[in-house]
Formats: structure tokens, sequence, C-alpha cells
């Protein structure tokens, strides 16, 4: 298996709470630059809850790594003071990208107190402050938001996020080609042309991704449960199973016209680099 041409690629991270961790995130980064990537991206805790270790991650793939870094933003809990300035300071400090989201609370931290409701009213309020400054990247749901009332609804929510000012759109991963097929075929439908890429999850532990993908909303078929379930602790066989489902994936998006791939590293450069050089055969 193997694609001719390289197809563009961006990685996303999660800031760390350790030095360590950071440590071990900046060396992740820099394994993966070695393949040219598009682009990195850092996750933002909604309400600011990673404020400063987002910024600070970003500035160091940024500035350091010298990947073209993008910062997570979410509205929901944070004031239009608080975006307000975050922006300015991204401006300032030469960042041109920004993946522009609701955000979901993190349990405990009470009721969304964000002046700002939906994406779609965060990314009016980026372009109204920061006018084209930035590339503004915004999530899809190819099996509709956890939240939706149905498919039908969330669809015509990411069109309306789309038209609002967004150049390009990150999709929630999922296991099953044909639903982000059947997704983008409905926006170019609508008449909405941005570049929809395909959140990748490489897969490395079962406990972890079920868990995580009941959250979210994404699938996990039963024939893959039911394989990553009889491979118990048996992380090798987990891995080699892993990498061949996402690869088989990888191929079939690309084949069927995905215009790149982003990859959810959790913070590990082994699993993406493995399908990755897969599809290159490498
Ligand atoms: P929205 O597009 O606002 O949609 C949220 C829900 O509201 C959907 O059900 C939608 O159908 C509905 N809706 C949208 N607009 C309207 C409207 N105008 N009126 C009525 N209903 C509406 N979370 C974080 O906290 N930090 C991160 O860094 C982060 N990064 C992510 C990156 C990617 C690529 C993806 C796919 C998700 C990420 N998330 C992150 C998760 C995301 O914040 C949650 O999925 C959140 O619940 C929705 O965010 P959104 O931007 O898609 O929201």
């Amino acid at each position: 298996m193997s694609i001719e041409t390289k197809k563009p690629v961006s990685f996303e991270f999660f800031p760390t709470k350790t030095e360590a961790g950071h440590e071990k995130l900046i060396a992740t980064g820099k394994a993966l630059a070695a393949e040219n990537p598009e682009f990195f991206s850092v996750t933002y805790g909604a309400g600011g809850s990673t404020r400063d270790g987002t910024l600070k991650t970003v500035l160091q793939l940024d500035q350091e790594v010298q990947v073209p870094t993008a910062p997570h933003l979410s509205c929901v809990g944070d004031s239009k003071e608080d975006l307000r300035s975050l922006l300015t300071l991204y401006r300032e400090s030469g960042i041109k990208r920004i993946v522009a989201l609701r955000g979901d609370l993190p349990s405990g931290m009470g009721q969304a107190s964000g002046e700002l409701r939906y994406a779609n009213e965060l990314v009016e309020f980026i372009r109204a402050e920061t006018g084209d400054h930035f590339h503004i990247e915004v999530a899809a749901y190819p099996e509709a938001h956890p939240q939706a009332r149905h498919f039908e609804a969330d669809l015509e929510n990411f069109i309306r996020k789309a038209k609002s000012g967004a150049d390009s759109a990150i999709t929630q991963y999922f296991f099953t080609a044909d639903c982000y097929f059947y997704f983008v075929d409905r926006v170019r439908k609508a008449g909405v042309d941005i570049p929809i890429v395909p959140g990748i999850m490489p897969i490395t532990n079962y406990s972890k991704l079920a868990r995580f993908s009941d959250a979210c909303g994404a699938e996990i078929p039963r024939w893959i449960r039911k394989q990553l379930e009889s491979y118990g602790d048996d992380s090798e066989s987990i891995a080699a199973f892993g990498t061949q489902v996402i690869t088989e994936l990888c191929q079939r998006l690309i084949d069927g016209g995905a215009p790149s791939l982003h990859f959810y590293t959790l913070n590990q450069a082994e699993p993406s680099l493995a399908v990755w050089r897969n599809l290159h055969g490498k």
C-alpha cells in the first residue's frame, strides 16, 4: 500500500501539566517535524483552564521547532475580553492559524458563562476583531455531534459555521470512511466548498479509546471492538492491528479525495508515524 505524492499532514497535541510532560511533548514535536507537516495544533481547555499551557506550547512549537502552530480557542466560559486579549497575543506573536471551537466545560467547572454560545459566533468574533489575519479551522462531525438534535440539524449548524468565515474544517475522528464521504457530499450540495480534513485517531489502548469515543460520539465498529477486546493487555497486538486498520482507513480517505490528514497524536509520535509511513510504503 502506498500513495504516490505526499498529502499535507498536520498533528495535534494537548498542553501538559508537568515540565517533564512538556519536554516530552516538544521531543514528539521534533520527531514529527521531520515529516514536514503543514501545521501543528494545540488544544485549549474550555473556560481557559489551559490558557498558559496552550500559549507556552504553541509559541515553543512555532518558534523553536519551527512548524507553524495553531492554538485551539474555545468560547464557552471565556469572556469576549479574554478572547480578545488572546487573539492579540497570538497575532503579535506571528501566529496565523487558529482552531475555533465552542468547547465543553470540564465537569465541576459549573455553568458556561461565556458571551458567545456557539462556534459560529466565535468565528464571527475572530473575523470582526482580526479581519483576515487568521486562517480559521472549525470542527466537523461526520457522525453528528453528540448533543445534536439529529444529523440534519447538525449539518445545518456546520454549514452556518462554515459560512460565517471558516477557511477549513477538521473532523472528529471516526472509523468508517463512508460517514466522511456522505458528510462531505452533503456539505458540497449545500454550496460550501471549504476543505474538510479527516481527523485521525491512532489506536493504541482499547479502554481509553472506548471511554473517549463514548464521550465524543465516535462509533467503534463491532468488529474493531471485538478484536481489540480479544487482545486484553497485549499492547503489541493492539498497536499492530490498530496501525493496519487506521492505515487502511487513511488510504480509503485519500483515494476518495480527502485533502489531507490531521492526526490526534495524544502527544505520542510513533502511532501516527507508523500509519503515515505505511501510507508511503516506508
Ligand atoms: P459548535 O459548532 O458550536 O456545535 C456545538 C453543538 O451545538 C452541536 O450540537 C451543534 O449542532 C449545535 N449548534 C451549533 N451552532 C448552533 C447554533 N447557532 N444554534 C443552535 N445550535 C447550534 N474541545 C475543547 O474543549 N478544546 C479543544 O481544544 C478542542 N479541540 C477540538 C478539535 C477538533 C478538531 C474537534 C472535532 C473537537 C475539538 N474539541 C475541543 C471538542 C469540541 O469543543 C466539542 O465537540 C464541543 O462540544 C463542540 O464544539 P464545536 O466547536 O463543534 O461547537
